[in-house]
C-alpha cells in the first residue's frame, strides 16, 4: 500500500539490522521500496539486495558528491553494464549539488549528462538529487531532453514555480520526511500540484521525519509522509497511498502487484 521510492537500505548503516528493518516494512505495509546507488560500488549492493527481497526495487546512479573530480569513462562503462541487471528500474541517483563549497561545477555536469545519455539510451527514467542547483538543472535538462524523458526529482527541496517547471519537463516530485518539519516550504507544492505529480521517499537512512528527527530514518516511517499529504491535501489516507503507488508503478514500470 504505501511506497518507499528512495531508501538506501544497502548502506552500511543498516548491515546490522537489515533483516528487521525489511520485517518492519512488511507490518508496515510498504509494499515497493526502490534503492538507488551512488556510485559503482552502492549501485551493485543495489542489486544484490534487489535480487534478493521480491518487493525491492534498484537503481544505479552517480551521486554529484561523486564527481569531485573528472570521472573515468570506465565507470560510465561499468554503470552501464550494471543497468542491465535484473530489477534495475531507473537511472540514479544523479545530479547537481552545490551545497557545500568545493563542488567541482564540471565534474558535476559532465557526470550528469553522461548518465541522462545513459538512461535515454535504455528508455529507463532518471532519478535526481538537485541541491542549491535549480538554475542549471533546468538548463541541462532542457539541453538533453528528449520526447519521452520521465523522472522523478527525489527529495524535493525547490517552491511552486520550480515544481512547476519540473513537472512540465515530464518529472514527479518525490516528497520526503522534511514535510513534517516547522518551516518546509513542500505544503504550498504539495496543495499546487496534481497529486498524479507525487510520490514518496524516506532517503534512509538520512531525514527521519518528526517524531524522528535527527535518528537514523527508518523506511517503514515512510507511512508518515503519505499521512502528511493526505492531510496538506484535505483527502483520506487511502486515496493518497493509492494514487502515490500507482504513480510509482507507472513511472517505474513495476510489474502490477
Ligand atoms: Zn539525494
Ligand atoms: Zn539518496
Amino acid at each position: 500500500m504505501f511506497v518507499d521510492t528512495h531508501c538506501h537500505l544497502s548502506f552500511p548503516e543498516f548491515d546490522q539490522d537489515r533483516h528487521e528493518v525489511i520485517e518492519r516494512l512488511k507490518e508496515a505495509q510498504v509494499s515497493v521500496l526502490i534503492d538507488p546507488g551512488v556510485d559503482v560500488a552502492t549501485s551493485r549492493k543495489s542489486i544484490e539486495l534487489a535480487s534478493q527481497v521480491d518487493f525491492i526495487y534498484a537503481n544505479v546512479g552517480l551521486h554529484p558528491h561523486e564527481a569531485t573530480q573528472p570521472v573515468d569513462e570506465c565507470v560510465f562503462a561499468e554503470l552501464a553494464r550494471l543497468a542491465d541487471s535484473p530489477k534495475v528500474v531507473a537511472i540514479g541517483e544523479i545530479g547537481l549539488d552545490y551545497h557545500y563549497p568545493d563542488y567541482n561545477r564540471s565534474a558535476q555536469h559532465h557526470a550528469f549528462r553522461e548518465m541522462l545519455r545513459l538512461a535515454q539510451s535504455l528508455d529507463m527514467p532518471v532519478v535526481i538529487h538537485c541541491r542549491d542547483a535549480w538554475e542549471d538543472m533546468l538548463h541541462i535538462l532542457a539541453e538533453e531532453s528528449h520526447s519521452g524523458m520521465r523522472g522523478v526529482m527525489h527529495c524535493f527541496s525547490g517552491d511552486v514555480e520550480i515544481a512547476n517547471a519540473c513537472i512540465r519537463m515530464g518529472f514527479k516530485l518525490s516528497i520526503p520526511g522534511t514535510v513534517t518539519y516547522k518551516r518546509s516550504l513542500l505544503p504550498d507544492v504539495i496543495r499546487s500540484v496534481a497529486l498524479d505529480d507525487l510520490l514518496t521517499e524516506t532517503d534512509a537512512p538520512y531525514l527521519a521525519p518528526v517524531p524522528w528527527r535527527g535518528k537514523r530514518n527508518e523506511p517503514a516511517w515512510v507511512r508518515l509522509v503519505t499521512e502528511s499529504i493526505a492531510h496538506i491535501r484535505e483527502i483520506s489516507l487511502e486515496e493518497a497511498a493509492e494514487a502515490i503507488a500507482r504513480n510509482t508503478t507507472e513511472l517505474f514500470r513495476l510489474p502490477a502487484s
